[in-house]
């Protein structure tokens, strides 16, 4: 046991709520915290709990719940955890996602099992209980000075009200604790005034509930200013200090350094009674933020993806690792990324749009289910090989790309992924056995075979150039593969296996010698870009849209 538990306990938390309405940026001023405790020298780790029923995200359509963000032990989880790990560079468990469905499975599980001993199980004390349980676990397993907590939802909902009263059960029994409100300040068009009545609102409501927020985070349009944060003092029992603004930024990973200008880590550490023990962190956060703004050649990233009839926001919820690390290794360059979204049913419909691919730097095929706009998906592939295209797969990409290149290169007519068409004469992505099972006895949630796993990358190849070593770790989330039984046929006509799992011998990686760059992965390296290093696969891609020759590591 790392720490005595309780209420001597030197773990900090730092409870993040939120209220007026929800798609606030919660997450982002989580991790943003979490960024500037590490910045000062303090090690933190962050949870993220989810009131839904759901055990986790990964049975959820990305549209109705955006991106479901794999960690490295396989847990599906919620895409704040993929925010966390990008601004705290840090690595977070599965367990680091709690939802109502996984609290209440394990209350009923250890009921049907007898543990209660014959009690009456309630609402309230066991499901707050088994929050504690959880949350006690993760602290007993990190050596992190702050645990970040954030409760999604609003306050207010019925949802999240079991979480909120888990965490002040453990400020009253002596947990070091501060409690962040994230509130949204409206400016009204026809008043031009921002108001802080629904804020005043919301604080009450958590109130309410027992808490008194240590802190607010004003979220607007616009910075908060002296006035209205005297009302929030005035009505709210809000210091006029201990609020601080986040008006909409240009780039969210400014954030950190909108806070640490108002000085607001500097108050957490006062709240705890901690001094800072350095800032080189945020340094390199700050000319990090710095690239950004002076990023000025233009790209064209081309993602072929679905969900579009669903709006932009949409779109960008369901691939938002895709796109940060895209932008991260854009800004590395100098590139201002342009993120161009491409329905590959337009090529089904007419061949002659793929004309447009030619307008663009390079393109993207990422991860995805099921058949909408697979052939689609396969003639923008195609274009991009055969007409010299930047090109990068991720996952379905990877199976894609050797599917169209087994029907139009090794001459195999109408190969196909058993995804699509089981009956194919040319199942060249096929379901691996135990898959396969899963499918049958309708197994759906958390079987995919998921998580890190081990490649042993070919020496002199294009990726292990990139990557810089020849055995990698990659995150995965997927039930296909390439079908051993065309291997030879395959690599004979060319295409290059570059990499595999070396357990199991399964494809990992293809790429083509002799264009720009055609690299392919059955992994999500997504999920392992981080803004101050960007990851080799999307470095490589870019580096080939500046037309930079990738040198490779010879033997
Ligand atoms: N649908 C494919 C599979 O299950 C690819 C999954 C993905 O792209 N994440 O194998």
């Amino acid at each position: 046991m790392k720490h005595p538990k309780q209420n001597g306990n030197k773990t900090k938390y730092i409870v993040v709520t939120g209220g007026v309405i929800s798609g606030l940026g919660k997450g982002i001023v989580t991790a943003s915290i979490g960024n500037l405790l590490k910045a000062h020298g303090f090690s933190a780790t962050a949870i993220k709990i989810d009131p839904y029923l759901n055990f986790d995200a990964g049975t959820m359509r990305p549209t109705e719940h955006g991106e479901v963000f794999v960690t490295f032990d396989g847990g599906e989880t919620d895409q704040d955890i993929g925010t966390y790990e990008r601004f705290m560079d840090e690595k977070l468990s599965r367990t680091h996602n709690i939802t109502t469905g996984q609290v209440f499975g394990s209350v009923i599980q250890r009921e049907r099992n007898l543990e209660y001993a014959g009690k009456t199980v309630q609402v309230t004390p066991h499901i707050p209980d088994e929050i504690i349980r959880r949350i006690r676990e993760i602290e007993q397993k990190t050596d992190a000075d702050f645990i970040l907590i954030e409760v999604g939802g609003v306050i207010g909902d019925y949802e999240n009200v079991l979480f909120i009263e888990a965490v002040k059960q453990m400020y009253l029994k002596g947990d070091p604790m501060a409690f962040v409100h994230v509130v949204f300040l409206p400016v009204p068009n026809n008043l031009g005034e921002m108001k802080t009545k629904p804020a005043q609102h919301s604080i009450r409501a958590l109130n309410e509930l027992g808490i008194f927020p240590d802190f607010v985070i004003a979220r607007s349009s616009q910075p908060i200013d002296d006035p209205r944060k005297e009302k929030l003092s005035v009505f709210s029992n809000i210091p006029v200090e201990a609020t601080i603004s986040a008006p909409d930024l240009e780039t969210v990973y400014a954030e950190p350094l909108v806070f640490e200008q108002q000085g607001f880590s500097q108050k957490i550490l006062n709240h705890f009674g901690l001094i800072s023990r350095n800032m080189d962190y945020i340094n390199s956060w700050r000319e990090f933020v710095l690239s950004i703004k002076k990023a000025s050649e233009t790209k064209k990233i081309g993602i072929v993806g679905k969900y579009f009839d669903t709006g932009d926001f949409t779109l960008e919820d369901s691939y938002v690792s895709v796109i940060e690390s895209v932008k991260h290794a854009c800004w590395k360059h100098g590139i201002k990324p342009q993120i161009h979204w491409i329905d590959s049913k337009r090529f089904e419909k007419n061949s002659e749009t793929l004309e447009e691919l030619k307008e663009l730097d390079g393109v993207i095929v990422p991860g995805g289910f099921g058949s909408s706009g697979v052939e689609g998906k396969i003639k923008a592939i195609q274009f991009c090989r055969e007409n010299k295209i930047p090109f990068l797969g991720l996952c379905y990409g990877l199976q894609l790309a050797v599917v169209e290149y087994c029907r139009n290169v090794v001459g195999l007519k109408d190969a196909h992924t058993t995804e699509i068409n089981p009956d194919t004469l040319f199942p060249v992505i096929d379901i691996m056995k135990e898959q396969k099972h899963n499918l049958e006895t309708k197994n759906f949630g958390n079987t995919m075979r998921l998580g890190e796993y081990d490649a042993q990358l070919l020496p002199g190849s294009i990726v292990s150039s990139l990557y810089g070593k020849d055995v990698i770790k990659e995150r995965h989330r997927h039930r296909y593969e390439v079908n051993p039984e065309y291997e030879k046929q395959i690599e004979n006509a060319g295409l290059v296996f570059s990499g595999r799992n070396p357990q199991r011998r399964l494809v990992e990686f293809i790429e083509l010698p002799g264009h720009p760059y055609f690299v392919a992965t059955q992994a999500h390296p997504e999920f392992t870009s981080r803004p101050l290093r960007p990851h080799p696969l999307f470095n490589g891609f870019v580096a080939a849209m500046k037309q930079q020759k990738i040198t490779l590591k010879t033997l």
